[in-house]
């Protein structure tokens, strides 16, 4: 089959910032040397533009996993033009696209099904998408953001002042307009592209799957380092509304943590959470599964039935227990919060033992 005509721009931004990033940057290092202020204006666009894809692109527009002030998204619009991954718009386009046909190669734009080539880097250099490149019809809700309608309406002079011109107007000004170009500019969008990358190639190929097994999507903690906390990819894939990805305190979440302190000085709202019972039951189905497969290689058939009704019981008491939680009962109805949360410990006590008793039988 005939492929694709190739998209010279994007080859010539990938192969230009990898070349400068991987060769030019060491060369200046040794021959040159950058100075603290560069070293300092590299680390706050890493920030800017890494944030406004994952805080920004991702959460807010994507999946309006909560709202945000006209300023903070104005600050996310400029910092996605600093990251250069297309508008706001376009992005979001795909991305929704990317949840809804998740691994189907003919419809999910960067389907992991593909290989890790195509669905890093490969979709973006050759018109795969064509078809549906100014289709933004899932995004109705979108056009009605003026902040991301400008954005799109101006994406590319935006684009080309925040990578090209800011780096040398703040480098004319401070010692080195090649110097800051080459850190600030190139070698910080290198990185900054690869490591979001690496959400549609890696986080669908390396990891574990505690929530769900229904796509490729993984829960990495490594890749979360380097993605402001879009490492928690399977939770990411089952409930994309969450303005969470790493849901416990431990897990690396800086993302998360943006969103929040916003939401405490009144600059975001309206953050979406999913229930916990609901999280606890996918965490508990995706154990049944593998137990289910272990049971029946054993051919032990009344396991089978006590695993499924152990598992009912367990999804009953989450559900009564969360949600009698959240209703927040007056003080009579303490003692009986107690109860509901004493028989759910019970109920998952033995669930516990039942998934350590099976592997060894196995
Ligand atoms: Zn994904
Ligand atoms: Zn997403």
């Amino acid at each position: 089959m005939k492929k694709p005509p190739l998209i010279w721009l994007n080859l010539f931004i990938f192969i230009g910032s990898a070349l400068i990033a991987l060769v030019g940057a060491p060369m200046w290092a040794y021959q040159v040397g950058f100075s603290g202020i560069e070293i300092g204006v590299f680390v706050a666009f890493i920030l800017m533009s890494g944030l406004s894809i994952t805080a920004g692109y991702h959460r807010l527009w994507s999946h309006k996993a909560y709202q945000a002030n006209p300023v903070v998204r104005f600050v996310f619009a400029l910092g996605g033009a600093l990251a250069l991954q297309n508008s706001a718009l376009h992005w979001s386009s795909d991305h929704r696209r990317h949840h809804k046909h998740v691994d189907d190669n003919e419809k999910d734009p960067y389907s992991a099904k593909m290989g890790f080539f195509y669905s890093h880097i490969g979709w973006m250099i050759r018109e795969y998408h064509s078809q549906i490149y100014h289709d933004y019809s899932n995004c109705k809700d979108l056009k009605k953001d003026k902040i991301v309608q400008w954005q799109h309406k101006h994406y590319l002079k935006l684009a080309f002042f925040m990578n090209i011109l800011l780096p040398m107007i703040i480098g004319y000004f401070t010692g080195s307009v090649l110097g800051m170009l080459i850190l600030a500019g190139v070698t910080r969008l290198f990185l900054v592209h690869h490591s979001t990358f690496f959400i549609n190639s890696l986080a669908h190929i390396w990891g574990r799957q505690p929530y769900t097994a229904r796509n490729t999507a993984m829960d990495n903690d490594l890749l979360a380092l380097l993605t402001f906390g879009e490492g928690y990819h399977n939770f990411h894939h089952i409930f994309e509304y969450d303005y969470r990805n790493g849901i416990r305190w431990y897990q690396f979440d800086p993302t998360k943590w943006l969103i929040w302190a916003l939401s405490k000085v009144g600059l975001a709202n309206k953050l979406r959470r999913t229930p916990q019972e609901r999280i606890e039951a996918a965490k508990a189905k995706m154990q049944l599964q593998r137990q289910t497969e272990l049971a029946r290689k054993l051919g032990d058939q009344s396991l089978l039935e006590v695993l499924e009704a152990e598992y009912e019981v367990l999804v009953e008491r989450l559900t009564a227990y969360y949600q009698a939680k959240r209703e927040k009962l007056g003080k009579d109805s303490q003692q009986k919060l107690a109860q509901l949360k004493q028989a759910l410990q019970q109920q998952q006590q033995l669930w516990r033992q039942l998934q350590l008793q099976l592997p060894q039988r196995a």
